[in-house]
């Protein structure tokens, strides 16, 4: 008997075609890939804590005396038979290597916890960090990792940013999630590495292993297809690879409207892997997203590890533009032990600017590493996320100026970058005239959120959370002709900015700079060109 194919529809999230067999995504603290052979969970779980040790070693290397103690003694810890003794013998009873560890470590931290020496309670956030990163390693690495079959196609109901950057997307070939939305950060990670995304599925009835079609520009998946649908949806596959193949020779000309007007189209990147062949034609880059320089449950990186990277980025720009943006952590990127925990809206919550001006020392270190990798040339610049009021702005300028005098009495060589900001919370665009910014960029998507009062992971109200609602054009426009006013440039880098659809209204509200995914370069700069 042949199954009746069954076609899906939700709402695109990231462009393109995928054909594989379904992998379902749990969350780490659930049943994921549990083989049910206690040989293969005791293996996966002494592997994970094997690795954990080797994480902590490496990490103790790198780190300050204090930060090493702390993460040699965790690792001697973990290194005790006692502490992983409850969970092998669960994994030997027939528990998931992830169940298992998870219940012998919550058991014993909340012994700790409950402890009437106070030293005893202090050790319980070192288990619930072993706990964690053990717990990261079995559900997100190696053997689990490569669990997953070739070409998958991953369903979850939502997936984290940092998952998403776990995975191996050579391997698997698309997302497929019952809830999620379109302009959430995991599908803007999507959109930028070219994984087709289809969000807002409702419940898929299918196993693991089905085969799976996904249509990431219809929003759609089909399950179980004939093979016939399957030859050709494989046509289909090879004409898109060619389609993306004409639009990346399009980004090679600069942007010019039919008018002639030259626009400035630069590119989105979150780190070294998005300087593609497809960004080498860009402007320059109008959003380096630094949050995804810090990693969960690592320790953050250091100011040596920034400068390194700002600096390789520099080089890759040669003298154009860069503007690098300070941690925009919070909201829906949160990072463990460096954001707020249990904020009830986060997304209005101690985010962006906000979390780096009470994290002094986080602030410091990417300031003194942006002021050094400055050096080499007038090109970067450093950009303010959540700005509300120009308060925060003269605070972070101050903070610059104290780091700069720092790096001059420790005779390194800095120098003072461009001091921008973020036009994304409402107050700062409807009083843009208060802001003595350097230059401005548009940040589309946190704007349209705060001014439609739409959460933009909430993929139910994406009709409601139009970017050409005139409020939001409105402050756009206001915002480019303050800029003007200023004489200082302005930009757009929220995901609008990347939408063909969206081009015309910009170009008409005066917007000279756009900054997109280097993948969409090609598409923005046909569209300006159709434009008059
Ligand atoms: C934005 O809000 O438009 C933006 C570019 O920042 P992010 O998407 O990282 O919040
Ligand atoms: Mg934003």
């Amino acid at each position: 008997m042949s199954l009746e194919p069954l076609r899906l529809r939700g709402r695109a999230a990231a462009p393109g075609l995928a054909a594989g067999p379904l992998a379902r995504i749990v969350a780490a603290t659930e049943e994921n890939f549990h083989t049910g052979q206690p040989d293969v969970e005791r293996a996966a779980l002494k592997q994970a804590i094997d690795a954990a040790g080797a994480e902590l070693a490496a990490l103790a290397a790198s780190e300050t005396r204090e930060a090493a103690e702390i993460l040699e003694f965790q690792r001697e810890m973990l290194g005790d038979g006692d502490l992983s003794a409850p969970a092998l013998a669960e994994v030997e009873a027939g528990a998931s290597a992830l169940r298992a560890w998870k219940g012998a470590l919550d058991a014993q931290i909340a012994d700790y916890s409950a402890a009437k020496d106070e030293y005893f309670r202090a050790r319980s956030a070192d288990l619930v960090d072993l706990r964690d990163r053990v717990l990261r390693l079995i559900s997100g690495n190696g053997q689990r990792a490569s669990a997953l079959p070739d070409k998958a196609i991953l369903v979850a109901e939502d997936l984290a940013p940092s998952r998403f950057l776990e995975i191996d997307w050579k391997r698997s070939s698309g997302i497929a999630l019952t809830a999620g939305s379109a302009s959430s950060h995991v599908a803007m990670l999507a959109r930028a590495r070219g994984v087709p995304m289809v969000v807002g599925l409702g419940e898929i009835p299918a196993k693991d292993g089905a085969l799976i079609l996904l249509d990431g520009e219809q929003g759609e998946i089909e399950i179980a297809p004939s093979a016939t649908r399957l030859a050709d949806w494989r046509r289909n596959i090879a004409a898109f690879a060619q389609r993306r193949a004409d639009e990346a020779g399009r980004a090679e000309a600069p942007a010019v409207t039919r008018s002639g007007r030259r626009i400035r189209a630069a590119v989105n990147i979150q780190g070294l892997e998005d300087l593609t062949p497809d960004a080498a034609h860009a402007d320059g880059i109008g959003l380096v997203r630094t949050e995804f320089l810090f990693e969960a449950g690592l320790a953050p990186p250091s100011e040596a590890d920034q400068l390194d990277v700002y600096r390789r980025i520099l080089d890759w720009a040669a003298g154009r533009p860069v503007a690098i943006r300070t941690l925009d952590a919070g909201g829906d990127k949160p990072i463990r032990g460096v954001t707020f925990d249990g904020e009830a809206n986060p997304f209005l919550g101690v985010r962006g600017l906000r979390l780096s001006l009470r994290r002094p020392d986080l602030f410091k270190a990417q300031l003194r590493a942006l002021a050094r990798a400055a050096a080499s040339g007038d090109n970067l610049k450093v950009m303010l996320p959540m700005v509300t009021v120009p308060d925060e702005l003269a605070e972070a300028r101050r903070r610059l100026d104290v780091a700069l005098a720092e790096l001059s009495a420790e005779g390194l060589e800095a120098r003072r970058p461009a001091l921008g900001i973020m036009v994304e919370v409402p107050a700062a665009a409807l009083a843009i005239d208060r802001f003595d910014a350097e230059f401005y960029s548009i940040g589309s998507n946190d704007l349209v959120q705060y001014v439609t009062a739409c959460d933009r992971g909430a993929g139910e109200l994406a009709g409601l959370a139009d970017p050409l609602n005139p409020a939001v054009l409105e402050l756009i426009r206001r915002t480019i002709a303050h800029g003007k006013a200023q004489g200082v440039p302005v930009s757009l880098c929220g995901d609008m900015a990347a939408d063909p659809r969206y081009a015309p209204a910009l170009l008409d509200c005066g917007l000279e700079e756009f900054s997109v995914p280097p993948m969409a370069l090609g598409r923005l700069k046909a569209a300006i060109a159709g434009h008059g």
